[in-house]
């Protein structure tokens, strides 16, 4: 008799085939690229990698600033945190990091987590769960965080079409105007890059008095008034009860983070799992994002330049009639729309051309929807996204990818 647990997973990871394993391939190899710019050859030996699919979109994980004040933390407190937050592991950079990101979102409170999975995760599940007979309304693209975070809330959930605010209404409309109701939506769209219709939302859930959730985890540090994102940008900060965000992506380190009315982020504190039982950010990572926050409430270098590279891509993109799916953010999802060519067309980017942009398959998005998720960052030169983009034109000719116009 043998291991039939082991052998379950033997078997399926013999099975996974070579396309699995190339993708994990490729992610280990990501890895060792540090920023918008590498060397590390795809096969160990030196050469010059652009990465175009990187999260890190405004640099900060290379910024000076970040780096001193991560060297100078762990110089004084060390590696880790040392435990949960509320058995000896919260520092005093933790506390300085939730008042700056309290006052960037002009909120009364904010709660730092481990991740911005967690942190979606863990809020969600409290204020979706806590209060009873809540009824949830998600929008039908919401991350995998959000979707966790609800199913662990147990609460009721109704799922409005993307970015359907009509739709939206209408679900409102037909729930008990007694039950408490709660909103969740993203403003920047992971993987299409479109943008919410803010105001209309805020607007619709403020008149069924719903309390509204806003993942802005691709916003913070790249739109708005220093940094504070999509919302703040349109003059709504004030229209959304609780901001959610990531210290991941614009701010180049890791963590995730709610800003909220204090009572709200005091139940989230109180009763979150993923806050309560795992250990806290590495003191020294909270000292980066810190600074990295700092910067960028003070800076408008890096926003502009992220603008001005995306703003260029989305042109030359459109004059090439290689098309993508939204041009109103960073993210930009250029459309393959069939698995194979979206991955040959990765693999030839990076053989060719030392460009690194991952291809995004199923299930991450649905079948016949498949994208080269392109993200350019901060730190790359006006010349590179013209280099970027003249690669991928020659790609699409060679591998006959369907060219057309934008939906924008
Ligand atoms: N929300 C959204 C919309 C995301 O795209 C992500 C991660 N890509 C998260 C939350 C989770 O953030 P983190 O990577 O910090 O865990």
């Amino acid at each position: 008799m043998t291991n039939r647990h082991m052998d379950f997973f033997v078997r399926e990871m013999a099975d996974f085939g070579p396309r699995k394993r190339e993708f994990l391939e490729i992610g280990r190899r990501a890895g060792l690229f540090p920023s918008a710019v590498a060397r590390q050859g795809p096969d160990g030996t030196e050469a010059e990698i652009s990465v175009w699919c990187s999260n890190d979109y405004l640099g900060m994980g290379q910024n000076p600033f970040v780096l001193e004040a991560i060297k100078d933390a762990v110089d004084a407190f060390g590696a880790g945190s040392g435990g949960s937050r509320n058995i000896g592991g919260t520092n005093h950079y933790h506390v300085l990091l939730e008042k700056e990101l309290a006052a960037l979102h002009g909120k009364e409170a904010a709660l730092i987590f481990p991740s911005g999975y967690t942190a979606n995760d863990g809020a969600l599940s409290v204020l979706a769960g806590r209060a009873p007979d809540t009824v949830v309304f998600s929008d039908q693209l919401n991350h995998a965080s959000i979707i966790d975070g609800l199913r662990h809330s147990g609460a009721e959930k109704r799922i409005f079409r993307h970015n359907d605010v009509a739709h939206l209404e209408e679900l409102l409309a037909t729930a008990d105007p007694d039950r408490p109701k709660l909103v969740v939506a993203e403003s920047v769209y992971s993987m299409s890059g479109d943008i919410a219709p803010l105001a209309q939302i805020a607007e619709v859930s403020h008149r069924y008095h719903a309390t509204t959730f806003l993942d802005e985890v691709h916003a913070v540090g790249m739109y708005g008034p220093q940094g504070a994102g999509i919302a703040a940008r349109e003059g709504l900060a004030d229209r959304f009860t609780v901001f959610m965000g990531t210290l991941a992506k614009g701010f180049g380190t890791a963590g995730g983070y709610i800003a909220g009315p204090a009572a709200l982020v005091d139940a989230v504190r109180s009763w979150s799992r993923s806050f309560i039982f795992t250990t806290s950010l590495p003191p020294a990572t909270a000292a980066g994002a810190l600074a990295a926050v700092r910067h960028l409430r003070s800076s408008e270098v890096e926003r502009e330049r992220l603008a001005a590279n995306a703003r260029l891509m989305h042109r030359l993109l459109t004059e090439r009639r290689i098309p993508f799916i939204s041009d109103q953010s960073h993210i930009i999802a250029v459309f393959v729309g069939e698995d194979q060519l979206c991955r040959q067309a990765s693999a030839l980017l990076l053989r060719r051309h030392g460009i690194y942009v991952q291809a995004i398959n199923a299930p991450s998005v649905r079948t016949g929807e498949e994208i080269l998720r392109v993200a350019p960052s901060a730190t790359h030169t006006a010349g590179d996204v013209e280099k970027f983009v003249e690669a991928l034109d020659g790609i699409w000719q060679e591998l006959g990818i369907p060219t057309g116009p934008t939906a924008g």
